[in-house]
């Protein structure tokens, strides 16, 4: 943090010089969008996995808003690529935001855009173990994720109050993480994972038509048909959570995580090959470039 950059309206600065107004818009009312993304370094070799992709969601989120970005696809490869080599980051979180850089009175002020880049450094073979390490979720009885359409699946920042919500409940009763339910009462997603639910060799996963339509969720789908899995988008019911046979979560932050624990009921995996390990064991080689059928989801720099 300390000499840290970080990239801010076309120019490089000091992370500690990025000072933001107190009044501004976003501050008040959430309006920004972000994406969050993944720049691998092993050895010499540094990759950004699906960036292309990543920035075609921060678009989409923009057209949700209705804002104007003003840079091209190019310049914001440019400028990511750009800030992680002159912070000499290996591994990296990468966390673009478009907000609002006006006077929070205004709940639709004349469009005024700021966009920062900003990078969080981390060791991967803490982030591989961590990948590893199972967790225990529970569902929220605070918060029902209620977005639907276009605003489901853009990545806008107010509608995190729900997962900030729902993680604070998991943490307050011991757990890892809380699984968000619709009005109708089917899984919708984790606070910030999508939710896959394996029973008899099927793998299931909710619609995509009213969650975040992950990058990593599309990735899982992609890698698992190429191994032969079978997957189906459907409703999921909260029952299904605690028969199932493997239960897994995937994100850009966290990768595939495998769930042990749906409140106190322990998740037992009838088969020897549990599905969500392959996928997790190929998910790492692909992100660590071993596979090079999937380097066109890396680019390398
Ligand atoms: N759902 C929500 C609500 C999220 O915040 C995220 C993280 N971006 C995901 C799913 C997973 O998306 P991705 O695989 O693109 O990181």
């Amino acid at each position: 943090m300390k000499n840290s950059k970080i990239w801010v309206n076309g120019e490089y600065i000091e992370q500690v010089k990025g000072i933001v107004n107190v009044s501004l818009n976003t501050i008040h009312y959430g309006t920004s969008i972000f994406e969050g993304i993944l720049c691998v370094g092993t050895g010499k070799k540094k990759v950004i996995f699906r960036l292309q992709e990543h920035i075609e969601r921060l678009y989409y989120s923009a057209k949700v808003l209705n804002f104007n970005i003003s840079y091209s696809k190019e310049e914001w490869y440019k400028a990511i690529k750009g800030l992680i080599k002159i912070n000499n980051y290996k591994s990296c979180y990468i966390r673009p935001v478009v907000f609002m850089d006006a006077s929070y009175l205004d709940l639709s002020p004349k469009e005024k855009l700021s966009t920062i880049i900003m990078c969080k450094q981390f060791n991967i073979y803490l982030f591989l173990l961590q990948m590893r390490r199972k967790v225990k979720l529970t569902v929220s009885k605070k918060v029902k994720n209620t977005w639907e359409g276009v605003l489901a699946k853009a990545k806008i920042s107010g509608k995190y109050i729900n997962s900030a919500i729902a993680m604070i409940e998991a943490k307050e009763n011991g757990f890892d993480d809380s699984f968000l339910l619709n009005e109708h009462k089917k899984v919708c997603e984790a606070s910030s994972s999508n939710v896959f639910v394996v029973k008899d060799g099927i793998i299931k996963t909710p619609f995509p038509d009213n969650i975040l339509n992950g990058i990593t969720r599309d990735s899982i789908i992609k890698i698992g048909q190429n191994l032969g899995y079978s997957f189906v988008e459907q409703d999921i019911a909260v029952d299904e959570l605690y028969t199932a046979d493997e239960i897994f979560l995937t994100s850009t932050a966290r990768g595939i995580k495998l769930v042990s624990r749906v409140n106190s009921k322990k998740i037992v995996d009838s088969t020897k090959m549990k599905i969500g390990q392959v996928l997790q064991r190929k998910y790492i080689e692909i992100i660590l470039g071993k596979d090079d059928k999937y380097d066109k989801w890396l680019s390398s720099f």
